[in-house]
């Protein structure tokens, strides 16, 4: 196997790497989207996310005509091993760049894309993902979240509730499933909106989660009005609107090694001569698996195959790092590590085994659809 990269993903790593020292702004590093978010902070990183945009560097595998350069899978993960050099943040709509954009992009309207995604790339509008609700998570066909066509076919009105919504606080749009044929079976009855978040009726709360930051909301619809023309794709067919936006979310996963190789090698030069060597040693093989996995899945998207459910080891393989991070983490360094940046990282690393689908759908997934073994029940027809 050749793991080295073609001379054209390199010329372009030469320009990206050279453009990032120039313009980088150092006391910016290491920021995310984890971090506490003020309004301060969020203009901070969209000036940044303007900077990418201005540079073509934003969004580089989207098509030119709204803002990438066309580039391939290789660009984008050259650009992300560059940016993760230099720890800089990435844009600041990272739902919107990687999950709901290409839904836009595969199933939206002209007008729709002239009019959402220039101002996505460059961070303009922020945008969230409603779709899961208190009862509806890993079994998201059963949503129920309601949009009731007016007589006149001009608007939805939208009642029900989301939660788990990353950046609700701050979104401008949602990318909404609701329920728009309460008589259809599950998946055959939901459709996707593109909602306006300042609508009348929309209420936004915030939830602070265990690691006290703000990242999380609540969003109550209540007799909301959405203009007909938000309809993404079909109506009543949002289920593979939805397939394919949680798809995308899947393949994002396969930049991840990244941030976590980083932290690996962070708690490796922090622990002291007296930590467990082969806690440690076990820690760096699963990055090192992680990145090995990571590789095979832009190869497969390099060939042109498109994401399956192995993408569901990799995440698998996420979680079980994260996990092992945060357990490394307090062996190494004791009480330390109960506070500041290990002390978030031991608390956040639970939510790796829910987010983008949970630990035990993943294993429902991967034996069923990777391993071929035979289930007592069938895979659900989940998010993942
Ligand atoms: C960090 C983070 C960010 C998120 N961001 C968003 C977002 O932006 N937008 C959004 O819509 N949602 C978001 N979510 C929600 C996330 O998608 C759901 O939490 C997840 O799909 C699980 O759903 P649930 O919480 O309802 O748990 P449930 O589905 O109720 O699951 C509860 C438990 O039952 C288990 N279980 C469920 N079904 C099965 C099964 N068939 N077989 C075996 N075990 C099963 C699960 O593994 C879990 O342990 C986010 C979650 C996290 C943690």
């Amino acid at each position: 196997m050749d793991f080295r990269y073609p001379p054209a993903a390199e010329a372009f790593r030469a320009e990206a790497r050279a453009w990032l020292e120039a313009h980088l702004d150092r006391s910016l590093a290491g920021f995310s989207l984890r971090d506490e978010l003020d309004e301060a902070l969020v203009e901070r990183l969209r000036a940044w996310n303007r900077t990418l945009a201005d540079a073509g560097l934003a969004a580089v595998a989207w098509p030119v005509e709204y803002g990438g350069r066309g580039a391939s899978v290789l660009e984008e993960v050259v650009l992300a091993e560059e940016m993760a050099r230099l720890d800089a943040p990435g844009p600041l709509n990272p739902i919107g760049l990687a999950n709901i954009a290409p839904a836009i992009l595969q199933f939206g309207s002209d007008a729709q894309k002239r009019r959402f995604l220039p101002r996505m790339l460059r961070g303009d509008d922020i945008w969230c993902q409603g779709f899961s609700e208190p009862g509806a998570g890993s079994d998201l066909a059963s949503v129920r979240t309601r949009g009731v066509r007016a007589p006149s076919g001009e608007s939805f009105v939208v009642d029900g509730q989301k939660v788990w919504t990353t950046l609700g606080p701050f979104a401008d749009w949602c990318e909404l499933l609701v329920r728009t044929d309460p008589d259809a079976p599950p998946h055959k009855g939901v459709s996707i909106l593109l909602v306006d978040m300042k609508l009348p009726g929309i209420e936004v709360r915030p939830l602070r989660t265990i690691t006290g930051r703000n990242e999380f909301s609540e969003v109550f619809f209540t007799d909301v009005s959405v203009p007909a023309d938000a309809l993404l794709g079909p109506l009543h067919g949002g289920w593979q609107v939805a397939m394919a936006t949680l798809a995308h979310e899947r393949a994002g996963v396969a930049t991840l090694h990244l941030g976590v190789r980083t932290r690996i090698a962070r708690l490796l030069a922090d622990a002291p001569a007296r930590a467990d060597r082969r806690t440690l040693a076990r820690l760096w093989v699963l990055g090192e698996l992680m990145r090995i996995q990571s590789q095979r899945a832009v190869s497969a998207a390099c060939h042109g195959v498109p994401a399956g459910p192995e993408g569901s080891l990799l995440k698998l393989t996420w979680s079980l790092v994260e996990d092992a991070i945060g357990e490394a983490a307090g062996g190494a360094l004791g009480a330390d590590a109960n506070a500041g940046e290990w002390g978030l990282e031991r608390v956040w690393s639970r939510a790796a085994a829910i987010a983008g689908g949970t630990t035990q759908v993943n294993k429902n997934v991967v034996a069923a659809r990777v391993l071929g073994l035979p289930v007592g029940r069938p895979a659900p027809a989940t998010r993942r």
